[in-house]
């Protein structure tokens, strides 16, 4: 069968005096991890741990969830990573809806969920990541001592590949999170889709800047751990430290939401430190402008690699590959254009462009329709929602809800989230193109479009920007400059300048959450 554990167990045997996980001082190789993995999982298994049982994990990137994960796959136990910047509320929805048995939360957290405690009845066990200088006054597990007690002898447990490894929570991007079932075979099928479109080697350094209860934060460094090479934690997103990192570790690989490239490119260290040619590959998704690519290429010396997927694809749909045609005409501009696109279906994976009757779309580059997809790496389902679950996977197809275009070339470009498009006066407005203009303004740092009401023309762009640092620009100058570089129809009937823009724990805008005061307010 096609276990995630194999993984792990491949590193063991062939690399076992490599460096495994990095984490601040602690470096671990991958024979010490194993014997970690394994006295973890016989201590989970003496607190009554057994297949099939949910652990939840509320915590960073750090070296225990790494070894949590495997730790579970091996009693068949399933992990549920929670999101470490929602609401008490949220946890309590997640930890009742998925039933954990155990959680495992890192010490500094433990605060964000003190007000719901009482309300967690399926839990029967708190297992405390400790921080330096945390004093467990709650009475809960402690990590450390778990390893220290128990036996490190295998564990062999009849999993099979069918079996659940994961419910990862959407981002909750568009709404309440749902709980997206994940089977061992889901998430190795995409490993290896990512080992072969990444080229993973064992002399790769993957930094881990997407945190781990993401699924491209989780799912794309099972490939690196299966051929042998380093994963080095990243706790909190800092542009100086990463690049710190980059240069200290030699970092060959990460993945990254456009936003943390964003800082990066204007983090002072990174124009002083010669970081340049040191990451073999950078690894992102959500749609930048092209001028973004090109910039990451050319001031920052990376390779970008353009990704498209979701939670509920374990996650790869699309990759960002250059057709070989292409790169022989040596058009770097177009190079870049094709590399902020969402690109051509993954190896093992069908996407398809379909329009409202399920027929293809032209491949015209121009003629919208909805993203569906078919592959191994496909969900089981969301947990528990069949209904939530009948809706998106018709006839073996996964529908996306994402709108897209497809070219003569096959190279797919994602328009917009269904439910971010603008209709403004029966015209449909794609947000991420008005978002791209404003991003050439050189005050903008960054930018969401979203629909507000209008009487006349139903919704309307508005702009929320934030703007660079000591620079000036005022609402009208921001609509005149959108007005000389696109369809007035397109163009903001309105600026917002605000610090900060709310994002989700790997970066995302929530525009959910800018939309709702207007919406609020027509009601
Ligand atoms: P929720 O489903 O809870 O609203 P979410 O959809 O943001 O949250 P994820 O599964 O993490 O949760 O994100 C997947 C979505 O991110 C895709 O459906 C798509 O809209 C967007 N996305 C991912 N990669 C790209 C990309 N390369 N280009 C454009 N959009 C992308
Ligand atoms: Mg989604």
């Amino acid at each position: 069968p096609l276990l995630l554990q194999d993984f792990l167990k491949r590193a063991v045997y062939h690399y076992p005096q490599k460096t495994a996980v990095v984490d601040g001082e602690r470096r671990f190789t991958y024979a010490e991890i194993e014997t970690r993995v394994n006295r973890l999982a016989n201590a989970f298994r003496s607190n009554g741990i057994a297949k099939g049982d949910r652990i939840a994990v509320l915590s960073p990137n750090r070296l225990e969830m790494y070894e949590a994960f495997y730790a579970a796959f091996l009693l068949g136990a399933v992990i549920v990573p929670l999101n470490t910047r929602l609401m008490p509320v949220d946890y309590e929805y997640i930890i009742n809806h998925s039933g954990a048995k155990m959680f495992l939360v890192d010490a500094e957290l433990a605060p964000l969920i003190e007000p719901v405690n009482t309300n967690l009845k399926s839990v029967e066990h708190y297992v405390s990541l400790q921080v330096k200088g945390f004093d467990n006054q709650n009475g809960w597990l402690i990590y450390d001592a778990m390893i220290e007690s128990a036996s490190h002898t295998a564990i062999y447990e009849d999993v099979d590949e069918r079996d659940m490894a994961t419910i990862l929570y959407t981002s909750g991007t568009t709404g309440r999170p749902k709980g997206v079932v994940q089977t061992h075979r889901s998430l190795y099928m995409n490993a290896i889709n990512t080992i072969i479109h990444t080229r993973a080697e064992d002399e790769d350094i993957l930094l881990h800047t997407l945190p781990m209860f993401h699924v491209n934060g989780w799912g794309t460094p099972f490939s690196f751990t299966g051929m042998g090479a380093t994963h080095v934690m990243l706790r909190k997103i800092d542009a100086a430290h990463i690049v710190h990192l980059v240069k200290t570790e030699g970092v060959t690989v990460a993945c990254m939401a456009p936003t943390v490239l964003n800082m990066i490119l204007n983090e002072p260290a990174a124009k002083t430190t010669n970081i340049r040619q040191d990451v073999r590959v950078v690894i992102a998704g959500s749609a930048p402008p092209p001028s973004f690519v090109k910039a990451v290429e050319q001031e920052l010396g990376w390779t970008f690699l353009q990704v498209y997927g979701m939670t509920e694809v374990a996650p790869f749909i699309t990759v960002g590959h250059i057709k070989k045609a292409i790169r022989d005409e040596g058009d770097e501009n177009r190079i870049h254009r094709l590399k902020a696109k969402a690109g051509i279906s993954m190896i093992n994976v069908e996407a398809r462009v379909v329009n409202e009757d399920g027929e293809d779309v032209e491949w015209n580059g121009q003629e919208v329709g909805e993203v569906i997809c078919r592959s191994n790496s496909v969900m089981d389902g969301y947990w528990l929602q069949p209904e939530e679950t009948a809706r998106s996977i018709v006839n073996g197809w996964y529908h996306t809800g994402d709108m897209a275009t497809i070219d003569e070339n096959g190279y797919i470009d994602i328009v917009d989230r269904k439910k971010d498009i603008i209709i403004s006066g029966g015209e449909n407005i794609s947000s991420i193109e008005v978002e791209g203009t404003l991003y050439e303004h050189p005050a903008v740092l960054e930018a969401a479009i979203i629909a507000v009401p209008h009487e006349k023309w139903g919704e309307v762009p508005h702009a929320v920007c934030v703007l660079r640092e000591d620079a000036h620009v005022t609402e009208e100058e921001i609509i005149s400059f959108c007005r000389e570089r696109m369809a007035h129809f397109k163009c903001p009937k309105s600026v917002q300048f605000v610090t900060e823009l709310p994002k989700t724990a790997s970066g995302k805008i929530q525009k959910v959450v800018l939309r709702e005061p207007f919406w609020k307010e027509a009601d």
